[in-house]
């Protein structure tokens, strides 16, 4: 899957897999012989359709085995922006929600547009960027709570377990934005949340293909109204070759090496006094590094590391392009000039030392060019 060096089309050096990954060679086999072959469309009623039609339930068997949960559960969408807008479209009018404070704009703007600003209350993070949601249920009374299992900035990890128990206790409905987790970590723990959201183009699957993980089979989905297709939960031809790329991708994950993320942190810090590194003491993504330079603003860094052939980004892949915009940095207190400052590296499951080594020379050799201009 995704390597460093994103293939024969480019020699570039990729340190952004938190944005998107290449796709991989299995998805895209996947997806050609699915194009190739099973084209028409599943809900159409010949033959070759219906097994179409076969070949898609059996996509949804083996996503629902890789999640640890039942098939029937799960609706395919066309993104996780499109699962979250239609879990919290779904919700009943004047629900009230908790949502995490670094939340992806995809949780937080739709919570806030489908339930109303007024109705949306958000759970702080402590210092190492752990979500704290401490006495808010019973304050608040949410319908839905709603917790990302490993945040797309920082990569921390979220206590999903903990918050579901918490929730099932006070009979509330747990959600959590898997995006990022699945692909990188086992997604067998998933399962037993009440809803769960993922997209393909994080794990080396297809973009533009996704799916919700409902917590019963026959909840209705208010979202894209038209066909019957998904049981009547999301209308729209089925996007069959890019579901079986989709799967075959999370079937061929490979994890990483956080040792060498971590690695690479140190020889940061010692090449760069006065460089943060962000959650570094809490659980994170084996693949994700968050830090506050010490100095320059984030697109100085950005631009010049581009021109050397490394790819980066200055948060999360929403806010690239505007300096300073870290949800994540900003929850945990920093001024709007470090926000400036903040850089994010994510590898791939085949990043080696060699490439980080050469990341490492490059925001050396980028420092100084920066500190003559
Ligand atoms: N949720 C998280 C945590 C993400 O990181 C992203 C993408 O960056 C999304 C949701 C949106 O995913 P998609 O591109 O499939 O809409």
């Amino acid at each position: 899957m995704g390597g460093s060096a994103i293939g024969w089309a480019s020699a570039m050096l990729y340190f952004d897999h938190n944005a998107t990954t290449p796709l991989g060679d299995a998805a895209r086999e996947a997806w050609l012989h699915a194009s190739t072959k099973h084209w028409q469309n599943p809900s159409s009623l010949y033959h070759d359709a219906g097994f179409a039609a076969q070949q898609l339930d059996a996509a949804r068997e083996r996503l629902a085995d890789a999640l640890g949960c039942e098939a029937e559960r799960l609706v395919f969408t066309g993104s996780a922006t499109e699962a979250n807008n239609a879990l919290f479209a779904s919700l009943p009018a004047g629900s009230r929600v908790l949502i995490s404070a670094i939340e992806h704009p995809s949780v937080r703007a739709a919570a806030r547009h489908w339930c109303g600003a007024g109705n949306v209350f958000e759970a702080p993070v402590d210092e190492h960027g752990i979500v704290q949601i401490g006495g808010l249920i019973e304050q608040h009374r949410p319908a839905l709570v709603s917790v990302m299992a490993a945040n797309n900035e920082s990569g921390v990890l979220q206590p999903i377990q903990a918050v579901q128990a918490q929730c099932r206790a006070a009979g509330v409905r747990f959600h959590t934005d898997a995006t990022q987790w699945i692909g990188k970590l086992p997604c067998d723990v998933l399962g037993c949340c009440d809803y769960v959201v993922g997209s393909a183009h994080k794990f080396g699957g297809p973009k533009g293909v996704g799916f919700l993980l409902q917590r019963d089979a026959d909840e209705p989905l208010h979202f894209l109204r038209g066909g019957p297709q998904e049981q009547g939960r999301r209308a729209g031809t089925e996007n069959y070759p890019a579901i079986e790329a989709m799967v075959t991708a999370l079937e061929h994950t490979a994890t990483g090496n956080g040792a060498l993320r971590d690695a690479f942190e140190q020889q940061l810090i010692d090449a760069m006094p006065g460089v943060r590194i962000i959650s570094a003491g809490a659980p994170r993504l084996w693949n994700t590094s968050l830090v506050v330079m010490p100095r320059h603003v984030n697109l100085k860094w950005l631009t010049r590391l581009s021109r050397l052939g490394i790819a980066i980004s200055t948060g999360s892949a929403c806010s690239t392009g505007r300096e300073g915009s870290s949800v994540v940095v900003r929850a945990l207190g920093a001024t709007e000039e470090e926000l400036r400052r903040v850089l994010r590296f994510s590898s791939g499951a085949d990043t080696s030392t060699a490439d980080w080594a050469r990341l490492l020379s490059a925001l050396v050799q980028v420092d100084g060019e920066l500190a003559q201009s």
